[in-house]
């Protein structure tokens, strides 16, 4: 039986606005784990806990330690999921995965496009992972959706790296683009309309639905490799009702690995 990796990166420290994404693995854990669920993805697949290969999860200190620590944990015969963390983390876990994939094909669901160079100083900050990525050639080619936050120095580094972005003013015309690539899904909880996740730090109106998000999911059609689950904050989150939103597309992600 396939099997996949799991890793928790515990890490907030490239937050711009406010820390708590440290504290998301465990609780994204226990959540998928709650007997109010079952262990049922909607396509039918049982993703019981033995499916996994868990690696438990990683108190990061230094922020390249990301990449040593994915790449330890990363298994070639097995997709791999982590849980953040802050977005900063998808930079380093894509330099280990190109190191065993080569170039990758990235679907990245944001409320934000997080390609500024460097933010308030800081070039690793959590809203510039994808411009690192794509300067380091680690992504042929960028997919992004839910975006509704750009501004002239974002769109001008879109346009440097030809990423491909569909603003959700204009989601209507969304299509799942053709992947050449093993696909890497990077999904950042804030994507979703705070009505739905208000477990995270940047409330960005105008979002998708959380059956918008799983219908994308549902809708790749290539080989995915990995994925990350990132800016849920335990600290902004009511009732836990964030958490079983990230539970249930963990599921729904590792159905599609399978
Ligand atoms: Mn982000
Ligand atoms: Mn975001």
């Amino acid at each position: 039986m396939k099997k996949i990796s799991l890793q928790g990166i515990i890490y907030d420290e490239k937050s711009s606005f406010l820390r708590g994404p440290r504290l998301a693995p465990p609780l994204i854990r226990e959540a998928y784990h709650s007997n109010s669920a079952n262990y049922y993805a909607e396509d039918g697949s049982f993703i019981a806990p033995d499916l996994f290969v868990d690696m438990g999860d990683h108190n990061i200190k230094d922020y390249f330690d990301i990449s040593k620590t994915t790449a330890k944990n990363l298994r070639v015969e097995n997709p791999m999921i982590t849980f953040g963390g802050d977005h900063s983390i998808t930079f380093p876990i894509i330099q280990a995965f190109h190191s065993i994939y080569g170039k990758l094909d990235i679907l990245h669901i944001d409320a934000h496009g997080d390609l500024y160079d460097s933010f308030e100083g800081d070039p690793y900050s959590h809203a510039c992972p994808f411009y690192n990525i794509m300067k380091s050639g680690l992504a042929e080619n960028l997919y992004q959706v839910g975006i509704r936050t750009l501004n002239d120095t974002q769109r001008a580094n879109a346009k440097k790296f030809g990423v491909n972005i569909n603003e959700m003013k204009d989601f209507q015309s969304f299509k799942m683009p053709k992947f050449k690539n093993p696909v890497y899904l990077s999904l950042d909880m804030d994507a979703l309309d705070p009505a739905f996740a208000p477990g995270v730090s940047h409330h960005e109106p105008g979002g998708l639905s959380t059956r918008q998000v799983i219908d994308i999911i549902q809708k790749i059609e290539a080989p995915l490799v990995g994925a990350d689950i990132v800016e849920y904050n335990p600290t902004r989150d009511i009732n836990g009702m964030t958490a079983m939103v990230c539970a249930k597309l963990f599921k729904e992600i590792a159905a599609k690995m399978l």
